[in-house]
């Protein structure tokens, strides 16, 4: 480790902090007494997420655009920001394609400049709609390369791209994690994905909107587990660079979580059938044999209970 803190505990920046996975990720780095840098730009996350860690004096949070170089000390660096929900990265796809690239390469260069150990939040989205099922990491994808995802999908496989060039070229020291689905308190109301919309369409007794018939299927990973998986895949030794696919295994189709929300929130809402949207991919399921075996790790919430605390948060968020 470089040591770039005073006193001997690790100094980490995590772009994309103040969104909904970022803001986790910074509280758990503070609770184990490390110095965390957030810097985001705010375009999806908020000042919310992170207000509560403010008062922490080895927190701080910056304004800043990734696209933008940055110069800052560090030990390890955590990539994490991008727009996450088809929604927000379709909103600019241009800036989309710029923030997976142009940000993932100052990210890297600040990464080569100071020696730190740098990590990148990848996607299941690199296997597009997937032919092969349940997806392994050796699979190559089905990406449609033109596409109203492909900003997001392709932006994201040049950024495995880059990240693994500079590992060859630099020697630089990577990890890159596959993420699927994940959902937990913190996401943004609007955020637009499948387990927030739900929720906050049941909460406000709004119709439920399944997009297609809802036979598609993801896989829902809680937070807390996912944020694990990223902490021990930092800490593994340097061979383990990833991609490693980090979700969770348990499939269920759209409908039938359409289904499960409706009844643990208590609600009359009624389930509406909209249009598919283009490229969608219609299974999703993580492989997590190389998890399971390089970081020992695994999910440990079941989707109920992730859906019981989400639906918490979001009734106390809702009504205040
Ligand atoms: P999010 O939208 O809540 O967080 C993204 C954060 O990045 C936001 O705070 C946003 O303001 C910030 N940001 C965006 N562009 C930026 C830029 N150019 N400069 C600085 N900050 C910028 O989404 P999330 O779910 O927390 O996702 C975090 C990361 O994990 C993303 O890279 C996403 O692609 C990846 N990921 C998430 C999931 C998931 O299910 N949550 C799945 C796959 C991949
Ligand atoms: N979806 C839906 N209703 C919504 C939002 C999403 O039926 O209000 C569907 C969407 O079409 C997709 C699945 O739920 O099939 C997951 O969508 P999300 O945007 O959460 O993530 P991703 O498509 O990136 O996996």
């Amino acid at each position: 480790m470089s040591n770039h803190s005073k006193w001997g505990k690790k100094k980490v920046l995590v772009t994309g902090g103040a969104g909904f996975l970022g803001s986790h990720l910074c509280e758990r780095l503070l609770n184990e007494g490390n110095e965390v840098i957030s810097v985001d730009n705010y375009f999806t996350g908020r000042k919310e997420n992170i207000v509560h860690l403010e008062a922490n004096n080895n927190f701080e949070a910056i304004r800043h655009d990734i696209n933008n170089p940055l110069d800052i000390e560090v030990d390890e660096i955590y990539n994490l920001a991008c727009p996450a929900s088809p929604v927000h990265y379709q909103f600019d796809p241009v800036r989309t394609v710029q923030t997976c690239v142009t940000g993932s390469l100052n990210m890297l260069e600040l990464a080569k400049r100071i020696g730190a150990k740098i990590f990148q939040a990848s996607t299941s989205e690199v296997y597009g709609d997937p032919k092969e099922h349940p997806q392994k990491e050796s699979y190559r994808g089905h990406v449609n390369p033109i596409g109203p995802r492909a900003c997001y999908d392709e932006g994201k496989r040049c950024a495995e791209t880059l990240f693994f060039d500079y590992h060859r070229q630099h020697g630089l020291d990577i990890k890159v994690v596959r993420i699927f689905n994940t959902y937990g308190p913190r996401m943004h109301p609007e955020d637009g994905r499948v387990v927030s919309n739900f929720i906050v369409q049941a909460l406000q007794g709004q119709d439920i909107t399944i997009y297609g018939d809802g036979s598609q299927t993801r896989s829902f990973c809680y937070a807390d587990d996912l944020i694990e998986g990223f902490v021990r895949l930092m800490n593994a030794e340097a061979g383990v660079t990833g991609p490693m696919n980090i979700g969770n295994p348990h499939e269920v189709s759209v409908k039938e979580l359409a289904e499960r929300v409706v009844e643990m929130v208590g609600s009359k809402s009624k389930i509406t059938y909209m249009p598919l949207p283009q490229d969608d991919p219609t299974q999703r399921c993580p492989d997590i044999s190389q998890a399971k075996e390089k970081l020992d790790w695994q999910p440990q919430v079941p989707l109920e209970e992730g859906l019981k605390k989400t639906i918490d948060y979001f009734d106390s968020l809702l009504r205040a």
